[in-house]
């Protein structure tokens, strides 16, 4: 079928609208503040039926959809989406690691899924994903710092033009630290953001990433990650 709402998309120059459907009020709002530090205009809604009515009255970028909603659950809701044309992408939001269940939200039209807990950054990283494919954001090229360039999209990190082999929770926290140059993140802001918001307490991991991280990129002098002291580190953009 021919989608109906093929202009649904807000326009470019914006902030990307993010519809998050979600009825458990401390995740939803952990979701507006978090999303909207990264640069999204955050709509939220309860239950499907109000998600669908907010499809209808603007335009929405992206949905991030959990599964278990009081009334019409997500994969009904998406399934509803889908048949009213609105070819919105559509991040799940799940529980459950059954099989099925992701098999049954993708068939359904959804375009990706996350298992909760999730890693903020990881959220932040499929939606810019989908956002990309969908064409519904620019810019998202390589950033960089001093002599450092990581390319989000290719997962390539440089120093000097000399690719540098970093693991994947390397990659996440370096990358947290580059999108937000000068920024002093707290180790707990960190360890929040890279390992999962439910992680407790301890910061060690924190260090020793960020030391694995300074040996691979050569930053001897801790002049590219700052630390902080007393409160965790900085990325210098301005590094030499
Ligand atoms: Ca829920």
């Amino acid at each position: 079928m021919e989608p109906r709402h093929p202009s649904t998309s807000s326009d470019g120059g914006q902030d990307p609208v993010v519809l998050v459907v979600e009825d458990e009020p401390s995740i939803a709002n952990m979701l507006r503040v978090g999303l909207s530090a990264e640069g999204f205009h955050v709509e939220t809604a309860e239950s499907g039926w109000d998600a669908l009515r907010t499809l209808e009255s603007g335009p929405v970028d992206l949905v991030v959809l959990d599964v278990m909603l009081p009334g019409l659950d997500g994969f009904e809701t998406c399934r509803r989406l889908r048949d009213g044309g609105w070819a919105v992408p559509v991040l799940m939001l799940t529980v459950r690691r059954r099989v099925e269940d992701r098999v049954r939200g993708l068939e359904l039209g959804a375009d990706d899924y996350l298992t909760k807990p999730f890693a903020f950054d990881e959220l932040v990283a499929r939606i810019r994903a989908l956002l990309r494919r969908a064409g519904r954001l620019q810019g998202g090229g390589t950033l960089r710092a001093g002599p450092v360039e990581l390319d989000p999209e290719t997962h390539r990190v440089t120093r000097d033009g000399v690719e540098i082999r970093l693991t994947p929770t390397e990659f996440q926290l370096l990358e947290t630290l580059l999108r937000h140059p000068e920024r002093v993140f707290h180790r707990e802001a960190l360890l929040h953001r890279v390992w999962g918001y439910r992680s407790e307490g301890d910061t060690n991991v924190v260090d020793v990433h960020i030391s694995h991280l300074r040996r691979k990129l050569g930053d001897r002098d801790r002049q590219l990650i700052r630390t902080v002291h007393g409160v965790g580190y900085a990325l210098d953009p301005e590094a030499p």
